[in-house]
């Protein structure tokens, strides 16, 4: 790290003696991430200040961080202070265990600082076929979940390319980013300074449940317009900057109409290096070198995660149908690309880490999105598409599930929707456990 620790001897501690094992996800977050990258030798040193008020409405004594430096980015060097204090953090596959010492009773107020220093990776596959999500190659640099975030424990490795996530809302972010050269960034937040030629340029994002980014040093940006809201494509020379800026806006204006006004002031729509499509809260990644010919389809899926995913979180390690399913469904109502399951019929209320690679997709995806989509039809445009938007609006920056999308839908039609969908979500059967 560069410059002096960030640690601030806190005057009064909120920690009182004892223990209750409990933590939560209804924490007040703020971080401030100081980011040394090394584009050269692909080196991450990054130090996380995590200002914690405790709103869960009971003591906590531990939190739950995690991220993908740790299976994918030999994460060495990890060091936790609490209100200046170092604990024993331990780390295990995702998760940073980050035990207080002491109780935070409820309104009670704790500073958490993570160090830690991670090798990104120069390959897409690596390890569970996820290196693209933390690695710098065909030019760019992907860095995905790489902030120590709070979280829950889940394994990071799954059989699929199912995302092994689920994060809180934070109320800010504030990135500090020196790098061994300049570059130019993709990422969710405003930049309020750049110095040292481009070598130090500081972000701060609201209301985001991430902060992920990609770099390159010839990155080229384009720049459009829907309502109020301004979408950027950053990407290398030669990327279909044009397509990708049209298919933005349309995918804006589609989506919009059918689910409410989009959650954030800018849309980013980053070139990463490679492997997937995937959202970030006011960011969508497409991978370098995709045909353009899918475009309209990934553009349309990554946007509508800003509704579900972004705006409306849900456990999505646990629960895929809730932002995969939702999420496909409208993607290929407002493109008419309705199809056919490629993999026989089945539960869809599973976690990511019980489906095959073959039929994640095939299941979660299509006969999740058919499964929603002939509800549609049934209950009619104007009381489905109102109950997504008042799912939207109950759950806004916080979190939701399958159980409570369903639930939503079920009171807005006499249809009996839990007995529509029970035969594939059999677990919110009436009477099941
Ligand atoms: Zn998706």
């Amino acid at each position: 790290m560069a410059g002096g620790s960030t640690t601030g001897a806190s005057a009064a501690s909120s920690l009182e003696p004892g223990a209750v094992d409990r933590t939560s996800l209804d924490l007040r977050a703020t971080y401030h991430v100081r980011a040394t990258i090394g584009w050269a030798n692909r080196q991450l040193a990054v130090e996380t200040r995590i200002d914690l008020l405790n709103e869960s409405g009971g003591p906590i004594d531990h939190i739950v961080l995690n991220t993908v430096a740790g299976p994918l980015g030999r994460l060495r060097g990890l060091s936790v202070d609490v209100d200046g204090r170092s604990v024993p953090a331990t780390l295990a596959d995702q998760t940073i265990r980050v035990p207080f010492g002491g109780v935070l009773p409820d309104g009670g107020t704790v500073e958490v600082v993570v160090r830690y220093r991670a090798t990104v990776r120069s390959d897409l596959a690596g390890p569970s076929g996820s290196a693209w999500l933390f690695t710098r190659t065909t030019g760019i640099l992907d860095l995905y979940r790489w902030i120590p975030w709070l979280s829950r424990e889940h394994p990071f490795a799954r059989p699929n390319h199912g995302d092994p996530f689920v994060t809180a809302v934070s109320p800010r972010v504030t990135l500090d980013l020196r790098a061994d050269r300049p570059l130019r960034y993709a990422v969710n937040g405003r930049r309020i300074t750049t110095s040292d030629g481009g070598r130090r340029q500081v972000f701060v994002a609201e209301h985001v449940r991430d902060v992920v980014l990609t770099a390159a040093p010839d990155f080229r940006t384009a720049r459009g317009r829907v309502g109020d809201t301004e979408i950027e494509v950053v990407a290398r020379p030669g990327a279909p900057a044009a397509a990708l800026l049209r298919e933005a806006r349309r995918a804006l204006e589609r989506l919009e109409r059918l689910l409410g006004p989009y959650p954030y002031p800018k849309l980013v729509v980053a070139e990463s290096a490679g492997g997937y499509a995937l959202e970030g809260p006011g960011i969508v990644w497409v991978p370098r070198g995709v045909a353009t010919s899918r475009l309209p389809y990934l553009v349309t899926h990554e946007l509508g995660h800003q509704w579900f995913y972004g705006l409306v979180g849900n456990d999505q390690a646990a629960e895929p149908f809730a932002d995969e399913a939702i999420t496909d469904m409208v993607t290929r109502y407002v493109l008419g690309m309705r199809r056919a399951p490629r993999c026989t019929s089945g539960r869809l209320d599973r976690s990511i880490y019980t489906y095959s690679a073959a039929c994640y997709y095939e299941r979660i995806y299509v006969a999740g999105g058919n499964l929603l989509d002939d509800l549609r039809r049934r209950m009619g445009n104007a009381a489905f598409f109102g109950a997504l938007r008042t799912y939207i609006d109950d759950h806004r920056f916080g979190l939701g599930s399958t159980a409570d999308l369903v639930e939503t839908l079920d009171a807005a039609t006499p249809i009996d929707v839990r007995a529509f969908m029970g035969r594939l979500l059999p677990s919110l059967r009436p009477g099941a456990s």
